[in-house]
């Protein structure tokens, strides 16, 4: 690849967007580039370079793994200075865990990178791909007179909205509509018009240098909570051998029950330094311990605020942290301090 004037990276990693109905069998097949093209002519009328990358095979997003980050880490690191910004093509099912982890390990990003997909395949009459794909495409292209990138960030672009990365998660396994930011405003609101809401997003700086980062640790669980829910459950999940951290989905605003069991098992768990943090099952809100008996008693047993944070947040920027060899209460104390606009911590 050669060094250009305006372009974009389009990296197909797979997922229903990738697919076209065979004609003859009826059947879905994952597309090749020139497939799409001919799906869609009007990326032919931008008037800049769009060259592509896919995944072969493509794959499906649920088996997306911390090793396929790395995998479009380093594409994006390799191409870094030849492109503009780049677009993925991934499955909903995982993309938002995609887009956290990836927020976290492209440390100094200052180009825009926004994965998309769909809900109906490109090749069907009524897809949603088109329009999403063809949005992304303008998004990760746009800048200012200066010659900035609009969106130097991980985004993810769906249904009309462009979305910090890190702060969406999947809502609708159906409808168009299927994810939302429901703790941080869109990045843009896409019409007529694109509305680019800059007062919310990361301003470009040229000064800031990409350095990706490949280390991840999977040692973690997710516990959520339900009415009723064991001890021996709680036991056997926070004595998994080997394991670093928890992702504790709690009730609204980070509470738990009172079970002396519950805390007594918490707190050994944080004594053996094994990380908690305290999220929230709802989808929208922000996990404040102090606030009732209920939360406060876990901040006495070493668990750690996740504020406003998502599942798949907390999950990927702890398998980060880890990772990166810090102690627990390092770690405990990245966790509560935002790295890539991920949370709304208190000042
Ligand atoms: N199972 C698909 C995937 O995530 C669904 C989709 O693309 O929407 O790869």
């Amino acid at each position: 690849m050669t060094a250009l004037n305006a372009s974009v990276l389009l990296i197909y990693t797979g997922g229903t967007i990738g697919m076209i109905e065979n004609a003859e069998t009826g059947a879905l097949e994952s597309f090749n580039f020139e497939q799409l093209q001919k799906h869609i002519p009007e990326l032919q009328r931008f008037d800049f370079t769009i060259d592509s990358l896919q995944f072969d095979p493509p794959m499906d997003s649920s088996d997306m793994e911390p090793g396929t980050w790395r995998k479009l880490v380093r594409i994006i690191a390799d191409n870094y200075n030849l492109y503009h910004g780049f677009v993925i093509l991934h499955g909903t099912d995982t993309m938002a865990y995609t887009a956290s982890a990836l927020s976290f390990m492209l440390e100094g990003l200052n180009k825009p990178v926004i994965l998309t997909g769909s809900q109906l395949p490109i090749g069907v009459l009524r897809t949603d791909g088109k329009e999403n794909l063809i949005t992304s495409i303008e998004i990760a292209a746009a800048v200012d007179t200066n010659g900035d990138a609009l969106v130097p960030e991980v985004c993810i672009f769906f249904e009309n909205h462009l979305m910090r990365g890190n702060r969406t998660t999947k809502l609708n396994a159906e409808n168009f509509n299927a994810f939302r930011s429901f703790n941080y405003p869109a990045l843009a609101e896409v019409g007529i018009h694109i509305k680019y809401n800059p007062s919310v997003t990361r301003a470009a700086d040229n000064s800031r240098v990409l350095k990706p980062h490949y280390l991840l640790d999977t040692n973690i669980a997710v516990l959520k909570l339900f009415p009723g829910i064991h001890e021996n459950v709680v036991a056997a999940m926070l004595t998994i051998e080997g394991l670093r951290a928890v992702v504790l989905e709690t009730y609204g605003s980070g509470n738990a029950p009172r079970k002396n069991w519950f805390i007594r098992l918490l707190r050994e768990a944080s004594e053996r330094g094994i990380v908690i943090v305290n999220i929230t099952q709802c989808k929208a809100g922000m996990v404040e311990m102090e606030r009732y008996e209920t939360g406060y008693q876990l901040l006495q047993a070493g668990v750690v605020s996740g504020y406003d944070s998502t599942t798949e947040s907390a999950v990927t920027k702890l398998m980060f942290l880890l990772g990166h060899g810090y102690d627990c209460e390092e770690i405990r104390r990245r966790m509560s301090h935002p790295m890539a606009g991920e949370i709304t911590a208190p000042e």
